[in-house]
């Protein structure tokens, strides 16, 4: 153990913390963590985070308000504040407002990947593990897809009995995969498995073998069925998967880096700094956050 996780340790004991870290982050912060996984499976640790003061989260900054709203009276700490997703700005509560206003019988259906204001206004809030169910169980025939036109899309596929209008938000990292990206490496590793997520576009999608979140990868992966696989999602989830199936390949793409910068800003100096100083709380108006909780725990409830 490096003396930095010694302190950590020793701080999360005094101070009765918890450490959530997205599979996106890099592998020395995934190794503090008491709890690794996607954005559904972190939306339910922090909702159940019971016996906690503190949540310290290792990923963006949408899933820490996520935390914050789920679990109103715990300190919820992001050690870097800046750790943004591009996607979450790509809408914002003007804009879904007017978007609303143009189809008055829809419901809104909205990405957890926004920020708190975008929940608000929202019906209910869908991860991509669960999005193709609940939009499935929702009584609207007519549905607003915010903010990710890729996730909309593929869920659009999945559900053809439902009217899905998407936003025009995206992914930088997964929209600038390219099928011939895809292709390229098949060429070279046949045999593989290809896992790809759906916030790749829709062209995209069209060369996987299987299109899961980055849980189902990892459920998969577990049942040990296949060898080798070709990740198409960010690379920091190449290190869970390792760890679940210690024998299986897997591969990157050769010509495009899925590398997100956001969910790579956390180092573990970070978590020591923010524990230590008490610094990089989160914090969400209660008014915003109740009607945000009304859409995250309708997801919580629709997903079982
Ligand atoms: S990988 Fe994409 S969706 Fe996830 S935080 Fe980075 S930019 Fe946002």
């Amino acid at each position: 153990m490096t003396d930095t996780a010694k302190r950590i340790a020793a701080l999360k004991k005094e101070q009765n913390a918890v450490i959530l870290a997205h599979t996106y982050t890099h592998p020395e912060v995934q190794d503090l963590a008491d709890f690794v996984g996607d954005s559904y499976g972190l939306s339910k640790k922090a909702a159940s985070a019971d016996g906690y003061d503190t949540i310290i989260f290792a990923g963006v900054r949408f899933m820490a308000e996520t935390a914050k709203i789920l679990s109103p009276e715990k300190r919820v700490l992001l050690p870097v504040l800046e750790a943004g997703c591009p996607m979450a700005g790509m809408i914002d509560e003007f804009k879904l407002l007017n978007f609303k206003s143009q189809y008055p019988d829809a419901a809104v259906v909205c990405y957890v990947n926004s920020d708190v204001r975008t929940k608000a206004l929202s019906d209910v809030c869908v991860t991509s593990s669960n999005a193709v169910k609940i939009v499935r169980k929702i009584d609207e025939k007519r549905i607003l897809f915010v903010p990710d036109r890729h996730l909309g899309s593929y869920v659009a596929e999945q559900v053809p009995e439902k009217e899905i209008i998407c936003w025009n938000g995206f992914c930088p990292v997964h929209d600038a995969v390219k099928a011939a990206d895809v292709m390229e490496t098949k060429k070279l590793f046949p045999g593989a498995v290809v896992l790809m997520h759906p916030e790749c576009p829709a062209e995209t999608r069209k060369t996987a073998d299987l299109i899961l979140s980055t849980g189902q990868m990892e459920e998969l992966v577990k049942e040990k069925k296949y060898r080798q696989y070709i990740i198409v999602t960010e690379s920091g989830i190449t290190y869970p998967l390792s760890k679940a199936d210690r024998s299986a390949e897997f591969i990157e793409l050769t010509t495009a880096s899925l590398h997100c910068v956001n969910m790579k800003r956390i180092m573990p100096g970070h978590i020591l700094e923010s524990l230590e100083l008490g610094i990089h709380e989160i914090d969400v108006p209660e008014n915003t956050a109740k009607k945000a909780r009304i859409a995250l725990e309708k997801m919580l409830e629709l997903a079982k």
